[in-house]
């Protein structure tokens, strides 16, 4: 296939709000070993969706989700800059929820335009193409084929980075049973000796040979996280309710992206600082309601409620003590338990 039809498809891509492409092959990612070598490690704490055989097989091998696969085209989705939010509360009893997490679901936004990007693909062959898309979904390391895609470099906080753009978007691929052009990898790494996603991550859950240890990453904690978060941990946390973009924000490369390259607004549907205390009050029917078709409804109301409490605890403020002694009452233990240990920091913090 042409390098013209590779154009006119990264045209596409552009056109449907993607600010990278690129096309690599379906050849075995780079790093496969050191993904199975963090697993091993029990790195990727109860995520164990991400450790059995066909996780690990398939990661190691795309042509095994889709066997005709020629081509991967790897496109990246900006999503809004965390300095950016709207004018809101910042003081200690609102919380703060991550960047990525303000618009609609990007897995339900991205999906059509995903879509479109193949029925064009289809439209100009003049045939259907076997084909398979995933954004963050799929068993497949979308960083590393990213970076062979030339989109960019993985950093030390394991975020794929561009040097104009920064590290602010999803990425998505497709599989595609045709062979198109191949992109250069990237291959240079602009981290240098820079250490500062490590010396800001509260929990120091960055570790070497840009991993991250989800058992103590506060985007695990309060997202993926499905049980109690651990005690020596909670006051880590801060107000983080959903998420952490603290070391995207500290990161040298994030400080000036090229804004020519990203949207001038963003479609955010929510508030980036939500008032705990109200937030602690949420009904289940309230909470779906809130937050339908958005990221934060994949914590669920108990995970959520969950880390409202933790960051009600580690406020400290005493007027949130009435909140905190209702939720002692609430129909989920998780949340139950964690209102529990907020009360006693504040009552603590009074002494
Ligand atoms: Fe790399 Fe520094 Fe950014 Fe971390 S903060 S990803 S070390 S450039």
């Amino acid at each position: 296939m042409s390098q013209k039809l590779l154009k006119k498809i990264k045209d596409v891509a552009k056109e449907e709000g993607f600010i990278l492409a690129g096309i690599t092959s379906p050849k075995a990612p780079p790093h496969i070993s050191t993904y199975l070598d963090w697993i091993d490690a029990g790195r990727h704490a109860a995520m164990g969706y991400l450790a059995d055989d066909r996780a690990r097989k398939r990661r190691a091998n795309p042509r095994l989700i889709l066997p005709e696969a020629e081509s991967i085209l790897v496109l990246a989705a900006p999503y809004p800059d965390p300095k950016f939010a709207e004018a809101s509360e910042k003081d200690s009893l609102h919380g703060q929820i991550s960047a990525y997490a303000w618009e609609d679901d990007y897995h339900l936004t991205l999906k059509e335009k995903l879509q479109n990007i193949v029925a064009f693909i289809e439209s100009e062959v003049g045939h259907p193409i076997p084909n398979r898309w995933y954004t963050d979904t799929g068993p497949i390391l979308e960083r590393d084929l990213a970076q062979r895609a030339g989109l960019g470099w993985i950093g030390k906080n394991t975020c794929l980075i561009h040097p104009k753009i920064g590290s602010y978007f999803f990425l998505a691929e497709i599989l595609l049973g045709i062979k198109l052009p191949i992109d250069e990898p990237f291959t240079a790494d602009h981290c240098g000796t820079c250490t500062r996603c490590l010396d800001a991550c509260p929990t120091q859950a960055i570790l070497p040979k840009r991993t991250i240890d989800a058992n103590l990453c506060i985007s695990y904690l309060t997202i993926e996280n499905k049980g109690e978060i651990p005690e020596e941990l909670r006051p880590k946390l801060g107000n983080l309710v959903f998420g952490c973009d603290i070391c995207q924000e500290v990161c040298p490369w994030n400080q000036k992206p090229d804004r020519s390259s990203r949207p001038v607004r963003f479609g955010i549907k929510i508030d980036p600082h939500p008032n705990l205390i109200a937030e602690l009050s949420l009904t289940p029917q309230e909470f779906n309601k809130k937050f339908k078709k958005k990221p934060v409804k994949r914590a669920k109301r108990r995970g959520y409620l969950r880390n409202i409490a933790v960051a009600l605890g580690n406020a400290g403020d005493p007027v949130a003590i009435p909140a905190l002694e209702k939720a002692l009452d609430d129909i989920e233990p998780l949340v139950r338990d964690h209102a529990k240990w907020a009360l006693n920091k504040i009552k603590l913090k009074g002494k």
